[in-house]
């Protein structure tokens, strides 16, 4: 079997990522700064023999002999990317350009985790690949969305130039456990506020949307996209059931039995007002579509969190 590399292989995504290729039986290396990502993803992988794990940041150089890549190793929630904007552009550009460098010396095929956030606060609805996007260059969460896009250019760039086998994935909202509980994303917000039985605080009036895919079916599309061998992407992965942020926060409550009260806090600047994937490639190439609906995918979740926070 393949040497696998993982960046941000200790995140949410990237440890059940880590999961199901020892399952399959790769050899697997997880390489991680820990920014986002804890050892608590990953513990129970670290004594077994095909899985390896590096402390490092990709913005510096690295040498590895691999067979594949899945490059992940991005912070994903807008409070977590914005900490340090001009290090998350670093990540997406410096890190991008040495995980490209990697790829290209070793001959392997890279997946790249990109984003819907590629499309900004899109204004064709549902997004197809083929749309543009609607980002401002200079806003707040530029710094993610337009590392994502410089990035995904990079690896077009690096196709064309010197033929590296690249797997673009453009990936929409998913959520499960391992999400970390203070990452300040929606769905871990409203689980530990129900939990808790604090507030639920919907951002703005709550009318805007976003579409849940579980983690299961999110691991699944990507690894069916780097194992078929005629498509570069990008593809849009996500579940094309769309829901307002109010009607999250109430099945949130439902599910979780919670005594807890919506309250509506000022909506974030620039935040996306609608957003669903059109997955029709998806379905096309890769014979892939979403199994898991909100429902199940929210107790799964909910029941993690339950034995993380008591
Ligand atoms: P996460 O924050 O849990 O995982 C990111 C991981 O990357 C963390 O382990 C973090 O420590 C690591 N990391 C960050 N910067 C690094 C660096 N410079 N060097 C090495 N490691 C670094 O987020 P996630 O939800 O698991 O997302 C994984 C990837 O998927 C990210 O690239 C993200 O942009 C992308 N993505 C996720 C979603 C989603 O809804 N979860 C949506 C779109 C795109
Ligand atoms: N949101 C919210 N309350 C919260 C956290 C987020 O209403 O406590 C909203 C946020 O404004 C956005 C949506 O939920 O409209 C999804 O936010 P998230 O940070 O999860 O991801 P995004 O899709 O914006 O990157």
């Amino acid at each position: 079997m393949a040497t696998v590399l993982v960046t941000g292989g200790a995140g949410f995504l990237g440890s059940h990522l880590c999961d199901r290729l020892v399952e399959r039986g790769e050899d697997v290396i997880c390489l991680d700064n820990f920014f986002t990502g804890r050892k608590e993803n990953i513990r129970h992988l670290l004594n077994h023999e095909r899985f390896e794990l590096v402390r490092h940041d990709i913005v510096h150089p690295f040498y590895l002999e691999v067979d594949r890549i899945f490059n992940l190793a991005c912070p994903a929630s807008p409070e977590a990317y914005q900490y340090n904007p001009i290090k998350t552009i670093k990540t997406s550009t410096v890190g991008m350009v040495n995980v490209m460098g990697l790829a290209k010396r070793c001959g392997a095929r890279i997946l790249h985790a990109s984003t819907s956030e590629v499309y900004g606060d899109p204004q064709v609805h549902p997004q197809t690949e083929e749309y543009w996007g609607h980002v401002n260059p200079i806003g707040p969460r530029s710094c993610y969305d337009e590392g994502k896009r410089i990035a995904e250019s990079l690896m077009m760039n690096y196709h064309h130039a010197h033929g590296v086998a690249i797997r673009i994935i453009r990936i929409f909202n998913t959520y499960g456990p391992r999400m970390d509980p203070n990452d300040g994303r929606v769905i871990s917000n409203f689980i530990t506020q129900a939990i808790r039985g604090d507030d639920i605080t919907v951002y703005g009036a709550g009318t805007q949307t976003r579409s849940f895919c579980y983690c299961s079916d999110l691991i699944e599309g990507m690894l069916r996209l780097m194992d078929q061998d005629d498509h570069t992407g990008p593809i849009n992965i996500g579940n094309p059931v769309e829901n307002t942020m109010l009607e999250l926060a109430e099945a949130i409550i439902a599910a979780t039995g919670s005594t807890s009260k919506i309250v509506n806090m000022p909506l974030p600047k620039d935040d996306p007002q609608r957003r669903c994937p059109d997955i029709t490639k998806a379905r096309e190439i890769l014979k892939w579509e979403p199994k898991v609906v909100l429902k199940e995918g929210l107790q799964q979740t909910i029941d993690w969190y339950r034995k993380e926070i008591g």
